[in-house]
């Protein structure tokens, strides 16, 4: 058996080999048994169904939240040669209707519904004329009330299992909630399930993390250094994504906005903007995220602290779907912290809901000022073991360093004490700076012994150790609306020598790290450039005249491949990765000839 799948998985896809866990899991649903498939975004989980479909006799359901999502998938299946349709709300009434027949009379592999089928009506009445291989239910977590994606409908999706009982069922997630997990499990009534849980590492995308300092230039540092390429950018608020989108289109960046003040409508020419253009920057709060699964998104920029590791690991998720070496980098300060400190104080939730969700904050600001490797903490966050060093972070690949600032806490402190507790960080870094404003006149504090012995600092530095010093408790808010300092129980450690203190302190702005990063594709990086851009050319104006997104044709990956390969003939052109026999009849002679042209 593992022969033939091996070889509809090359023929059809185009892939040499399987990954992680995929061909015991297809094994699994080939066996008739329930399968739960717990794996991160990216990982291939579309395959542990579509490969069975198709080995299957009679057609696979697959379950869908989202209409984008089903579309994307069902295009990218036929442009492979794979008898997919799906049914929903936009068809035409003379589609919905050949497709009801070719369902009928087993003309199609896989059949793409959304959960209201379940419900009753037409959709239900087609499910019982039809020989069905198996359910897949993707995205299952929206069956979960736990989980930040529920949906109603989903619901309804329990009934499967009475209805059907012999049909086997594939669940597949990408979230690791132990709750969600269980309510899958019950809510579809799966029966003795295999279970199949992967790592969440995201091996290929480095984690890069600064704090704010200039963020406008740091954030145009980023485009710089991904130009032609495309990525997302989270902000906390509606106003800071248009104000942002404004300034990078006025410095001339390909930047669009999107976040839930726009109407619905411009939501998704937004999206569709965002499939289709391969250089293209979108600036959104985190209305934007679910029924994204654009494989070549490069990089995700945070501007500003995510609510908790949740919701930064699922965001920072959307980056390099297909493998390739990405990016995510965030930008924090102390400021998005209070901002949305203060956002949980005053909002309705319990006490208890509230603690949670400072104390999730808090772990996110860890994360933020942390000196060991980020993705062992991110693993560790979600109760998975690691390593101590990765080959994937700011920290282990040594772009951050860290030392000793006992004796810089020590100036922080003290400067605290003389303030009396009745002054911001910022006339703290301004005494220690020795700064000549007026509010340092005013109050004589060029007079105090602290005054001008911070000056072996930057001004960032100091804020940086300050942070740290809240962090750890060494310091507090006195008044936390005025953001004053003041000490704590723990500072007399400091100033006593009983504690040492020690930060990372952030090198320079690094330009391109690209080839400090190890992936496994490295093979993939040395390819003609010049080749690749033509290919991408044409390959945007072949999707544009297909109405369909660029990746549908070819990945960015198998592109770099013919760059590599430089394929003369069909044959060669088969031994591309993700070139499968329908792709290579359909488009194999004109990048052939694109090929020999260049
Ligand atoms: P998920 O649903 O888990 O987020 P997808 O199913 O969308 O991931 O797959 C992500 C990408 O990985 C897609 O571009 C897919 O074609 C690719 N992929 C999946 N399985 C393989 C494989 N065995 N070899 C190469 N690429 C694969
Ligand atoms: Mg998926």
């Amino acid at each position: 058996m593992k022969r033939e799948l091996e070889s509809i998985l090359f023929d059809t896809f185009g892939y040499p080999s399987f990954r992680g866990d995929q061909l015991d899991i297809i094994k699994s649903v080939i066996n008739g048994d329930d399968t739960f498939v717990l794996m991160p975004t990216g990982a291939g989980k579309s395959l542990c169904y579509q490969l069975p479909a198709l080995y299957l006799e009679g057609v696979a359901i697959v379950v869908s939240p989202l209409i984008s999502l089903m579309t994307n998938q069902v295009n990218a299946l036929k442009q492979n040669g794979v008898r997919a349709e799906f049914i929903n709300s936009t068809l035409e009434y003379s589609d919905y209707k050949r497709i009801e027949e070719s369902a009928i009379s087993g003309e199609l592999d896989l059949l793409y519904i959304t959960p209201e089928g379940f419900q009753g009506g037409r959709v239900r009445d087609l499910l019982d004329d039809m020989d069905i291989s198996l359910f897949a239910i993707d995205e299952a977590h929206c069956v979960s009330s736990w989980g930040h994606d529920f949906r109603e409908d989903y619901l309804s999706l329990g009934k499967i299992k009475d209805d059907y009982e012999d049909i086997p069922i594939i669940a597949l997630t990408a979230t690791a909630d132990k709750r969600v997990r269980s309510d899958i499990l019950s809510s579809l009534q799966l029966d003795e399930p295999n279970v199949f849980i992967s790592s969440f590492e995201r091996k290929n995308i480095h984690y890069k993390v600064e704090a704010k300092e200039q963020v406008s230039k740091q954030i145009e540092q980023v485009l710089k250094t991904h130009s032609g390429e495309c990525g997302i950018i989270y902000c906390q608020t509606r106003n800071k994504v248009d104000t942002l989108t404004k300034n990078l289109q006025k410095k001339g960046y390909h930047a669009i906005s999107y976040h839930a003040g726009l109407t619905s409508l411009q939501r998704e020419k937004a999206q569709k903007k965002f499939e289709r253009k391969d250089d293209i920057v979108v600036v959104a709060t985190i209305a934007f995220g679910m029924g994204i699964d654009k494989p070549n998104v490069r990089f995700v920029c945070h501007n500003g602290l995510p609510k908790n590791i949740e919701n930064y690991y699922q965001e920072t998720g959307r980056a390099g779907r297909d493998g390739e070496p990405s990016f995510a980098y965030m930008f924090y300060g102390m400021d998005d912290f209070v901002i949305s400190k203060s956002f949980i104080d005053n909002s309705e939730m319990s006490q208890e809901y509230r603690e949670i969700s400072l104390s999730k904050l808090k772990m996110m600001l860890e994360l933020c000022e942390l000196n060991s490797c980020r993705n062992k903490f991110i693993l560790n966050y979600f109760g998975e073991e690691a390593k101590d060093e990765c080959d994937h972070c700011d920290i282990c690949s040594n772009e951050v360093e860290s030392f000793d600032a006992t004796i810089h806490a020590k100036k922080v402190l003290s400067t605290i004490y003389y303030l009396n507790s009745r002054f911001g960080a910022g006339q703290v870094v301004d005494i220690l700076l020795g700064a000549k404003n007026k509010k340092i006149k005013d109050y004589s504090h060029d007079k105090l012994s602290v005054y001008g012995i911070g000056t072996d600092l930057s001004r960032s530095d100091w804020n940086l150790i300050i942070r740290n010093l809240i962090l750890n408790e060494y310091i507090c808010y006195s008044n936390p609306e005025y953001r004053t300092l003041g000490l704590t129980k723990k500072s007399g450690k400091i100033l006593k020598g009983e504690s040492e203190f020690s930060v990372t302190k952030k090198l320079g702005v690094v330009k391109s790290h690209r080839k400090a990063v190890k992936t496994n594709n490295s093979e993939f990086e040395d390819y003609d450039k010049e080749l690749f851009q033509v290919l991408k050319d044409h390959r945007y104006k072949m999707a544009k005249e297909k109405g369909v997104p660029p990746f549908v044709i070819f990945s960015d990956k198998t592109l770099k491949d013919l760059s590599i390969k430089k394929p003369r003939n069909e044959s060669e052109f088969l031994d591309v990765y993700g070139v499968g026999k329908s792709k290579s009849e359909k488009y194999g002679s004109i990048f052939l000839e694109l090929i020999r042209c260049h």
